[in-house]
């Protein structure tokens, strides 16, 4: 009973979730497989600002994609499914000539054939007896629209809705269901990926648990009364296990910038180049080797380096073991996720560090097993295998974006930047505090 009540949410969550995706359109690269809680506190509701954007847009002069309509009539609805635009301009008086001209002579401006069914479309008709149409609109996506000028001479253009961007400050408690909260206090799921994408060093959005909170300031960009989508996150606060990770954006020379913390450094990582401090690579990774003990000719995914048995094997970035056992080729062996990208694997170990067991949390350079030769291998060496995205890359080649800290030439101006947007992130209410306030004051009166 309760398995299939579970089910039934677990439809309705997937539901949802799907309909959100189609809507916003984002592509995934499996970076929404996390599922937490988050209550929402937003300074600005974003009802008040969808109410208001659409009083400004139905108010002042009638002008609807750059055209004024004051001396028009204007039919607006959606394609239905399986409608043709022969079926949607026919009944508005439009010639079966003209109807044909749209879809030959202006495919290159919009080819009909890719509309789709619920996008808007506008007819503008004259308010003569013929009610004669003079223009027809549709809706490409949120923002991009086509107009066909059926006045004399039919031609036809793109126009894009003008772009509104408004800034927005958001506080969250990590709950339980993201989704479902952030539906209801009108956020933005998008918001919550990027958030994972400025965090995917720092915090294990897999891990994120009840209690962790955090502050935000962002962009939301509005079409037409309607949030499309988000825009820039400037500063950001996540306390994550009681510690606080700041994250403030920074574009030190106008080539696009990068997240830094409190202390001037990078909010991004990059990897150690080996998980020896002193090794000697015995085998390289190469798509064609032959094997040490098979004598095969297979591929060689990884890289092989030597050390003495018992040397201290590191993490190479900071991350999250997800396997730590035994197995007959690898032997002794631990696993690493480090973000929704990056996974490592170190081979042949003489045996795990202590303390190192799937789900716990590690620091680059964290000492997570010992060289040995359990497993295919013929002496002590650790072979290092590193995924992106993945697959199997050579660790030795593998561009990753570096993680610089601030440059001596931009502390200062880092410095009052980082001052202003500080002070901006303390002055976001945390509304949970208060509730929880009220309820011991309560609790008090009882
Ligand atoms: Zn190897």
């Amino acid at each position: 009973m309760k398995k299939k009540l579970l089910k039934i949410i677990g439809v309705l969550v997937a539901g949802w979730l799907l309909v959100t995706l189609i809507w916003f359109g984002f592509d995934l690269d499996g970076r929404l497989d996390w599922n937490i809680g988050t209550q929402y506190a937003q300074k600005d509701s974003t009802d008040n600002y969808s109410a208001s954007e659409l009083e400004k847009i139905e108010k002042g002069p009638k002008v609807l994609y750059g055209i004024n309509v004051d001396s028009f009539n204007v039919t607006q609805e959606r394609v239905k499914a399986n409608q043709f635009l022969t079926d949607i301009l026919q009944p508005h008086g439009v010639s079966y000539a003209t109807v044909d001209a749209i879809g030959r002579h202006w495919k290159d401006t919009f080819d009909v054939r890719r509309m789709r069914a619920n996008h808007k479309y506008t007819v503008i008709s004259k308010k003569d007896d013929a009610k004669t149409p003079a223009y027809f609109i549709y809706e490409i996506d949120n923002t991009d629209y086509v107009v066909y000028n059926l006045n004399d001479t039919l031609f036809a253009y793109r126009g894009k809705k003008p772009l509104k961007i408004i800034r927005k400050e958001t506080a969250g408690l990590i709950d339980n269901s993201l989704y479902l909260t952030l539906e209801e206090q009108g956020a933005s799921p998008a918001l919550a990926v990027e958030l994972s994408e400025v965090y995917a060093w720092a915090v294990d959005f897999y891990r994120i648990q009840k209690g962790d909170w955090f502050k935000v300031i962002y962009d939301e960009k509005w079409v037409d009364g309607q949030r499309v989508g988000i825009g820039k996150i400037y500063a950001a606060l996540f306390n994550h296990h009681n510690q606080d990770y700041y994250a403030i954006y920074f574009d030190e020379d106008g080539q696009g910038g990068s997240y830094y913390d409190e202390n001037n450094k990078s909010c991004r990582r990059s990897f150690l180049k080996a998980p020896l401090k002193f090794f000697r690579i015995s085998s390289p990774y190469s798509l064609r080797r032959k094997h040490p003990v098979t004598g095969k000719v297979k591929g060689h995914f990884g890289t092989d380096y030597a050390a003495a048995r018992g040397t201290p094997i590191m993490s190479t970035a900071n991350g999250t073991v997800i396997e730590a056992q035994r197995k007959t080729y690898n032997g002794i062996y631990v696993k690493i996720k480090h973000n929704s990208v990056y996974t490592t694997q170190y081979l042949h170990m003489s045996k795990i560090a202590d303390g190192i067991r799937p789900g716990v949390r590690v620091k680059q350079g964290q000492t997570i097993g010992y060289v040995g030769s359990t497993g295919q291998a013929t002496g002590p060496h650790v072979c290092y295998r590193f995924w992106q995205n993945g697959v199997q890359v050579d660790s030795r080649k593998v561009k990753i974006p570096p993680a610089e800290n601030i440059k001596k030439e931009y502390e200062d101006a880092y410095a009052k930047h980082k001052k202003e947007w500080l002070k901006k992130l303390e002055e976001i209410d945390k509304s949970w505090e208060e509730k929880n306030d009220a309820t011991q004051v309560q609790a008090a009166v009882h």
